[in-house]
């Protein structure tokens, strides 16, 4: 860097020089955007201005050690500007902020660049992925931002695609295809992240029946530099490793490899420079169900496990398995941090994980040994304890174990996770860990035949689970999904203090100098509390629910903090009764702050409580059963279980006369590029008719209730 600017300035005379200096030393968008490397990654605290990759730091701490916004001056936080995203769909990207530019996603992994100072669009890149292509994914289609590397911006495309743009203009610059067998669903909606000049991204697609893996692409050109497979795959092919066969030793049968087994890494991953290792976090089981997956035996590593690599190679150096033999979609991609804890008198580096089966781990961070785990929610069923000695949990197979005797168990958390995608942060000043943390359980009712993989089709060898559709039923779930902002002391393994919520799904937490914790929840509020003692200090209301997590940064020496509004995700499709409840609408934005910050919060809207009449209900009760059953397999992973849908895909319980006229053509693929998948291949016009009419008694039902 140094020898070419010297080389342009001599021609420059000078003044390109000063130009370019001035403009780093303040912070101001630099003459060549997102010139980001290791050094500058690595000493990431010496630019607290700059948010440089998703966690801030390598470690992915999600502190601020910026301090102008702090418990005394978090008062005068007032809006300095928006920026509506224009597509009002799921937003969980945390964006990154490198010289005064904003790089940040919304759903459909679209690419937007803004000026951090006044929201002001600077480029927008859109990869057209296919919009009807959530069918094929989970949890909808979004995207949790990018990473950006020596002038370049990455975004991980939902279609499975690895991009690089040009961070001036947002023009691709290369593109790969991630996805290993085109003939699976697999997706990306995780952040890529880059170490030692290599771009490292997982996948997604682990209830869809796919292999997981992580692979390693030369930041610079795209070539691949390595690809690491979480679980084993086809015998008849041969172990790809020495790691690979060793892990084959704890799985069994024949159904994990056909079916995919799982694995998948879509989100969290860490790396230490210190000691050169690269933490991943491997997925749930494909099939959850243990006994189809792998006749009820073995840990099957790596699913849930945290695994670390040398970022060089991809080589194994260790493991520690939070589930072994996962039964409950029981992922270990929840968010992963690397800090320095006081632990028995002596400073340790650790990884600290709560992943979604409710306990909090501590590990060394050389070896992957169990430090300690405690459970971090109180309803947790699944395991009695972590023993200390072995690191194994303690099962208690009469509450969990529904594979021997094919029963449905209820079990705490449930596939939600007592804590999901949504960042933790940890601060170094008050040594304890934020954790958007929630009350969940699922009934896991066991198929008792073995459903052949299908691309395209929900498949964990479970019953779809029937979400109740009576008003005392929901409220008896309700009382059970409720949420908090959970502040963890990780060294003595207990809670400082909590912050509760009505509901689950809250937003990620960011942690500052200034004794400060932000987090947005469900119910569209963006708040700010003491790190310290959970007092309350500042809030403001939104339209949507969210679900990201906040980032600060400065301009100009002047301190601003970004929330993203943007309600979607796997919560309100999966469990719509209960998240419809607050009547936020999925309104995607991004609100910054500032101290004096004067401009005007839009007004809140809700969602109308007065839908359009349903035709009449003329339908026998046979039709609409068996259009209730339709329903569930068809159309309620994306319009919402037990009908309905929370606020992010239309409710169908809310159809106007002309969607009832339209509704075959609909269901056919008229509105495929709108986002809804044809399903003509899959259902007959008379079975589409037997959906509406389920849907027309649901209306009906809802209009009882409403009255
Ligand atoms: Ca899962």
């Amino acid at each position: 860097m140094k020898t070419r600017v010297g080389g342009m300035a001599a021609i420059a005379g000078g003044l390109l020089l000063s130009t370019l200096s001035l403009a780093q030393a303040t912070g101001t968008a630099a003459a060549r955007p997102a010139a980001v490397d290791g050094a500058r990654l690595t000493a990431a605290d010496r630019e607290p201005g700059n948010w440089m990759s998703t966690g801030r730091t390598y470690g992915e701490q999600r502190y601020s050690p910026l301090e102008q916004v702090n418990d005394k001056t978090v008062g005068k936080l007032g809006l300095a500007w928006r920026y509506p995203f224009g597509l009002d769909r799921v937003i969980e990207a945390t964006p990154i902020v490198v010289d005064g530019v904003m790089y940040t996603t919304s759903a459909y992994s679209i690419v937007h660049a803004l000026d951090a100072r006044t929201g002001k669009l600077l480029w927008k890149y859109d990869p057209e992925v296919y919009r009807g292509i959530q069918a094929s994914g989970c949890c909808d289609a979004a995207n949790r931002g990018v990473a950006v590397w020596n002038g370049k911006v990455y975004v991980g495309v939902y279609d499975g695609r690895l991009e690089a743009l040009d961070a001036r203009t947002g023009k691709r610059v290369w593109s790969v295809n991630t996805v290993i067998d085109a003939d699976r669903n697999y997706t990306i909606t995780g952040a890529p992240r880059i170490v030692k000049g290599k771009v490292v991204i997982g996948n997604g697609g682990g209830e869809y029946g796919v292999r997981g893996y992580v692979t390693a692409y030369d930041a610079d050109t795209g070539a691949q530099a390595w690809r690491f497979f979480t679980v084993p795959g086809d015998p008849a092919k041969g172990d790809e490793s020495d790691t690979i066969a060793m892990i084959r030793k704890t799985w069994a049968g024949d159904q994990y490899w056909k079916q995919g087994g799982g694995g998948t890494v879509w989100d969290a991953m860490a790396y230490d420079p210190e000691l050169d290792l690269l933490y991943i976090g491997v997925g749930n089981g494909s099939y959850w169900h243990y006994g189809q997956r792998s006749e009820g035996k073995g840990d099957n590593l790596f699913l849930s496990s945290v695994v670390a690599l040398r970022p060089d190679t991809g080589r194994y150096v260790w493991h520690y398995q939070t589930t072994p033999g996962d039964a409950w979609d029981f992922t270990a991609t929840q968010h992963i941090i690397v800090a320095t804890l006081p632990i028995d008198g002596q400073p340790r580096k650790v990884v600290m994980q709560a992943p979604k089966n409710g306990f909090f781990y501590v590990l060394d961070a050389a070896t992957g040994r169990l430090i300690s785990a405690e459970k971090f929610v109180p309803m947790v069923n699944w395991a009695k304890s972590v023993d200390p000695a072995t690191g194994r949990p303690v099962i208690d197979a009469e509450a969990a174990d529904y594979w021997t005797e094919g029963k449905p168990k209820l079990v705490f958390p449930g596939s939600l996770g007592a804590h999901n995608w949504q960042p933790m942060s940890f601060s170094p000043k008050t040594g304890l860990v934020y954790i958007p943390a929630q009350s969940t359980a699922d009934i896991h009712h066991p198929k008792s035949r073995i459903d052949a993989p299908r691309k395209g089709v929900w498949s964990t060898g479970m019953e779809i689970p029937s979400v109740p559709e009576d008003k005392k039923s929901i409220d008896e779930f309700a009382a059970i999904y409720t949420g908090k902002l959970l502040a963890w002391d990780p060294v003595r393994q207990k809670e400082a203090w909590s912050a509760p919520y009505a509901q689950i799904a809250n937003g990620g937490t960011l942690a500052t100098a200034g004794n400060l914790v932000f987090q947005g929840s469900h119910d569209g509020r963006l708040l700010a509390y003491a790190a310290d003692s959970g007092k309350l200090l500042w809030e403001r209301r939104v339209s949507s629910g969210v679900v990201a997590a906040p980032v600060t940064y400065t301009v100009d020496g002047e301190q601003y903090v970004t929330f993203s509004s943007g309600w979607g995700g796997s919560y309100p499709i999966a469990v719509g009764p209960l998240s419809e409840r607050t009547r936020g609408v999925p309104d995607a934005q991004v609100f910054t702050f500032k101290l004096g910050g004067s401009a005007a919060m839009p007004k809140v809207r809700q969602r109308a409580l007065v839908p359009p009449d349903p035709p009449p209900a003329t339908a026998d009760a046979a039709t609409v059963n068996a259009g209730r059953e339709l329903y569930r397999n068809h159309c309620g992973m994306c319009h919402g279980l037990g009908a309905f849908s929370a606020n992010v895909i239309p409710d169908l319980r809310e159809m106007s006369p002309q969607t009832h006229e339209d509704f075959q053509a609909i269901v056919a693929g008229a509105r495929a590029m709108k986002g809804m998948p044809p399903f003509g291949a899959q259902l007959k016009p008379a079975e589409v008719e037997q959906i509406r009419a389920y849907l027309i008694q649901r209306a009906h039902d809802r209009r009882t209730e409403l009255r």
